[in-house]
C-alpha cells in the first residue's frame, strides 16, 4: 500500500475539498517537498474564482518546505538534502533557454502558463499532468529535477520565508526595473503585499522618500506602511494625491513610480505620469490581461523622457535578495504576516485575502500541518 497525502483540491469555481491522495514513488532524479507553509496572494483570488481548464487542481503557488525524499540523482545534481528548508518558486523552467542560464525563468517560454497549456506551473496545473502534486494546499509536493528551489537562512522561520514572493517582486520591481537606490524618491501606488514590499526595499535601499497611496478600505494598511518603510501615505479618495506627491517633493516630482493597483482602471497610470519629474523618470506598471487603455498619453511620456516598465514576476536573485532582506529583520514583518489558515480552511483564505474573509488580512498563509 502506498504512502497518503492530503491535499485541499480545487473542484470548480470558487470550490475547494480535501480530497486523499497517494504519494507517487519519487525518482533518482526528484524530490518531495513537506509544505509548511503555502502563501496566498491576490492572484489565487482571481484564479480561484475561475472554471477549471481541466481536471482538478492543488492550487498553492508560494511554497516553503522540508524536503522529504530527495532522489540521489537529484541530491548531487542540485546540492540538496533532506531535512533542508527550501522556498520553492512557482515556475518549472526549460532548464536550457537563454532565459534560464541568466536566472530569469520568468521569460522562459516552458513557465508561459497564459499561452501553453502543457506549460507546469505550482499552483496552476491540473493534476492529470503526473504525479499531480503541482500546489502547496497540500501536504507533500513534487519536485522534478528543473524545480527553482532557494536554501532559507539560517534563522528565517517557514513563515516568514513564505514573505519571500511579494519581497521578490518588491525587490525586482523597485531597485532592479525601477532603478530605486540612494536619495530616490518613489510613489508606490497600492498597499497589498506587492505595495508594501516595495515599500520595505525602496526604504532599504535608501530611498529619501517613499510615498504610498490606497483608498479608503486601505486605512489599516496604511497604517501599516508608516513602519514598513513609507515614509507619507495619501489616501486617494480623500486627497488630492498629485498635490500631495508635489507638495512632498517640494515640486519636483517623484524619481520612479510603482503601480500595484491591478484592477483600478486609468487613474493611477495616470497619476503616475503626472507625479513623475519632468525629466528621466521610470514608472513600472502591473498590467492585467485584457486591460485596455483609450487615449493612452504617449505624448506625455515623450515629452518627459519617461520610461515604462512591466512588473512581472521576478528573478533569481532577486528572490536571494528577498530572503537576505528578511533575515536583516529591519521591518516588523509580523504587521504584514496576518492571518494563518489550516489545509480544511484554504476556501476562506482566499476569500479573505479578497476582502470577504477574515478581517484585516494582508500576507496570509495557509500552513498544511497545523
Ligand atoms: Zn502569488
Ligand atoms: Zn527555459
Amino acid at each position: 500500500m502506498s504512502e497518503k497525502t492530503l491535499a485541499a483540491v480545487k473542484t470548480g469555481p470558487s470550490t475547494t475539498e480535501l480530497r486523499e491522495l497517494d504519494l507517487p514513488d519519487i525518482p533518482a532524479d526528484a524530490a518531495l517537498m513537506k509544505v509548511e507553509v503555502a502563501g496566498v496572494c491576490g492572484t489565487d483570488v482571481s484564479q480561484y474564482r475561475l472554471p477549471l481548464r481541466g481536471a482538478p487542481l492543488i492550487m498553492g503557488h508560494e511554497n516553503v518546505g522540508y524536503l522529504a525524499k530527495v532522489g540521489r540523482e537529484f541530491a548531487a545534481r542540485k546540492g540538496f538534502k533532506e531535512g533542508d528548508l527550501m522556498f520553492l518558486e512557482h515556475y518549472l523552467p526549460c532548464g536550457h533557454c537563454e532565459w534560464d542560464h541568466m536566472g530569469e525563468y520568468r521569460h522562459c517560454a516552458a513557465t508561459e502558463w497564459f499561452y501553453d497549456p502543457k506549460a507546469i506551473r505550482y499552483g496552476y496545473t491540473a493534476m492529470d499532468t503526473a504525479p499531480g502534486l503541482w500546489g502547496g494546499f497540500s501536504h507533500y509536493l513534487y519536485l522534478p529535477i528543473n524545480a527553482v528551489l532557494h536554501k532559507v537562512a539560517n534563522g528565517l522561520t517557514a513563515e516568514e520565508a513564505g514573505v519571500a514572493t511579494p519581497m521578490s517582486n518588491g525587490i525586482q520591481w523597485a531597485l532592479m526595473d525601477g532603478g530605486v537606490g540612494y536619495a530616490s524618491t518613489v510613489l508606490i501606488q497600492g498597499p497589498g503585499q506587492q505595495g508594501l514590499c516595495c515599500a520595505m526595499a525602496s526604504k532599504q535601499a535608501g530611498a529619501a522618500r517613499v510615498i504610498l497611496t490606497g483608498l479608503s478600505t486601505d486605512a489599516r494598511r496604511l497604517e501599516v506602511a508608516k513602519s514598513l518603510g513609507a515614509d507619507d501615505v495619501i489616501n486617494v479618495q480623500e486627497e488630492d494625491a498629485l498635490a500631495r506627491v508635489m507638495e512632498i517633493t517640494a515640486g519636483r516630482g517623484v524619481d520612479v513610480v510603482i503601480d500595484c493597483t491591478v484592477g483600478a482602471g486609468t487613474a493611477p497610470t495616470l497619476l503616475g505620469i503626472e507625479a513623475t519629474k519632468r525629466r528621466g523618470g521610470t514608472m513600472v506598471v502591473q498590467g492585467e490581461g485584457n486591460q485596455e487603455f483609450p487615449s493612452f498619453p504617449i505624448g506625455r511620456l515623450t515629452r518627459k523622457g519617461m520610461t515604462l516598465k512591466s512588473a512581472r514576476g521576478h528573478s533569481y536573485r532577486a528572490v536571494e535578495l528577498a530572503l537576505y532582506h528578511l533575515a536583516a529583520r529591519r521591518f516588523p514583518l509580523e504587521l504584514m504576516t496576518t492571518h494563518r489558515f489550516r489545509l480544511s480552511e484554504v476556501d476562506y483564505a482566499i476569500r479573505s485575502v479578497g476582502g470577504q474573509g477574515a478581517p484585516g488580512a494582508i500576507h496570509v498563509s495557509v500552513m498544511p500541518w497545523t
